[in-house]
């Protein structure tokens, strides 16, 4: 049987055709850029239209999207659309166990802040954008199963079917996600090679519902971390007033998801380690055992093509764990980056794609380092006063060298111009610097100021930044 897929009538007029397997957060903005630029574009998604039917498909109910992601969906014109799906994050709200709450602003100049959004909300908005086009075609319920990149043909399995189509192909992106079918292919054919590294932590998420009358029961305009040395819960607002809460544990060991068996284990390391968030939670145990429990690690390829047709762009290429929020807006930054390089070599895919994923794999494999790292901040050093220290510190000397000393979290989540790469290797050296105008004080009014004016001007070269571009932006979304 022949499916619909098939049939692309060829354009005379356009760039060329696209096959992009995955429709998901990339995939479909992707399909919106391609579109733009005069490719047609044909989409293959393995789920029902989004839009049409309500599946979590066990996912992160909420992210952050953070500046990177936004000025990627600017380049595309797409970001008054999502502007109103938005919620301002300005810092991180702390509940130490048994303390008051704290917070903590992840910035210090006007719009670093990050925004809670909706993921299936926001990909509902990108598959609208991608279906306007006339160029681009959208094909739910088509599950990519294989793909032969010698002969140039996709295998497409409709369920309505139950037969395998083979899809002829001028040129395929893969963006189907983390767990990537078209990726050994792919990876195979560029003579290259991945690896999956799993974390030794699961994840689950549970609800705090809206107040009377749609209030926010905590601070709305934060991420809340209850940290907890080796583990910790989070949780990220929603625009009807709940929050989803994500507790992030060990598999094996003590405290694990192994140990949380039946309702008074569940209760009990509730009570023990978040009673704050437990009397937020109703039906606790419930929804526990009702929502799945995540699996999460980090996925690196050493190539992300296979000569001049087919490419790996989003998680297909790079999967990261969560805890620098950067997965998705990375995979927005791959396009804006994979646009700009067709542009500057006149869609010339054999040199587009060299020039890509020369500039963006050692990018890819940063922030996946850099997310592991996170993740040790933000369940451990969070509430070192050390730590905190170094932060203060470290805000005084990006005040005092604005162009030279940029702590690494706004590096990361508010300067798309520093490569994630530049971002890490100065992170480090920002670290020790750091830690050697700390290694005898812990007070902010005992630093040696002369001493780290010597070290930031003659470690820390000059650094081309941009006005942050969240400004107005932030400005306007709170
Ligand atoms: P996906 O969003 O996974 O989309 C892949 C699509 O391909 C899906 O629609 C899938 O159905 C489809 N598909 C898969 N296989 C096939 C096939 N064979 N044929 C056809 N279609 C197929 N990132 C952030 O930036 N900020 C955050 O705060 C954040 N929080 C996260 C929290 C958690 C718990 C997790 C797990 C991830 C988080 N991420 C976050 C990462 C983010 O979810 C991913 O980086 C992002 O979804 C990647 O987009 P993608 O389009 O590449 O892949």
């Amino acid at each position: 049987m022949r499916s619909k897929a098939a049939d692309r009538i060829m354009s005379e007029t356009g760039k060329g055709h696209v096959a992009v397997v995955g429709g998901g957060l990339v995939g479909p903005l992707l399909a919106v850029m391609m579109s733009r630029a005069g490719y047609d574009v044909d989409v293959y998604e393995r789920r029902p239209d989004l839009r049409k039917t309500t599946i979590s498909g066990g996912r992160s109910i909420n992210l952050a999207l953070a500046e990177r992601g936004i000025y990627a969906l600017a380049s595309a014109g797409l970001i008054e659309r999502v502007k109103p799906l938005l919620i301002p994050m300005a810092g991180r709200l702390l509940h130490p166990l048994g303390q008051a709450t704290e917070f903590t602003p992840y910035g210090q100049w006007p719009g670093e802040v990050i925004f809670s959004a909706s993921r299936s909300i926001l990909n509902q908005v990108l598959l609208a954008a991608a279906d306007e086009s006339p160029r681009v075609r959208l094909f739910f319920e088509h599950e990519c199963v294989g793909i032969d990149v010698q002969h140039q043909t996709l295998q497409i399995r409709e369920p309505s079917s139950k037969q395998i189509t083979h899809v002829n192909y001028e040129r395929v992106i893969g963006t189907d996600g983390a767990n990537s079918a078209v990726r050994s292919a792919i990876v195979a054919a560029g003579g290259g090679e991945w690896r999956h590294e799993p974390l030794h932590h699961d994840y689950k998420e549970l609800t705090i519902p809206a107040g009377s009358s749609g209030t926010h029961l905590m601070m709305r305009d934060a991420l809340h971390i209850w940290p907890r040395h080796g583990f910790m819960l989070i949780a990220l607002p929603n625009l009807d007033g709940s929050f989803t809460v994500t507790l992030f544990l060990n598999k094996e060991g003590t405290p694990s998801f192994a140990e949380l068996t039946d309702a008074t284990s569940v209760n009990r390391f509730f009570d023990e380690y978040f009673p704050d968030a437990k009397g937020l939670v109703p039906d606790l145990a419930d929804e526990f055992f009702r929502n799945p429990t995540g699996a999460l690690g980090t996925v690196r390829c050493s190539c992300w093509s296979a000569g001049e047709r087919a490419l790996l762009l989003g998680d297909a290429a790079h999967g990261v764990v969560p805890f620098h929020g950067q997965g998705m807006n990375a995979g927005f930054e791959d396009c804006r980056e994979w646009m700009e390089v067709l542009e500057s070599t006149n869609h010339n895919w054999h040199e587009a794609i060299e020039q890509f994923t020369i500039r963006r794999i050692p990018q890819a494999n940063a922030i996946a380092d850099l997310a592991l790292e996170n993740y040790v901040t933000m369940r451990d050093s969070v509430l070192d006063p050390h730590f905190q220290l170094k932060r203060q510190i470290g805000f005084v000397l990006e005040r005092r060298f604005r162009d030279r000393f940029i702590p690494l979290y706004s590096m990361v989540m508010f300067h798309h111009e520093i490569p994630y790469a530049t971002a890490r290797r100065r992170g480090q050296i920002q670290d020790q610097i750091l830690d050697q105008l700390t290694a005898h004080i812990d007070r902010l009014e005992d630093v040696d100021w002369p001493l780290a004016e010597q070290l930031v001007v003659r470690t820390l070269s000059q650094l081309p930044i941009e006005s942050v571009t969240l400004g107005d932006f932030a400005a306007s979304a709170v």
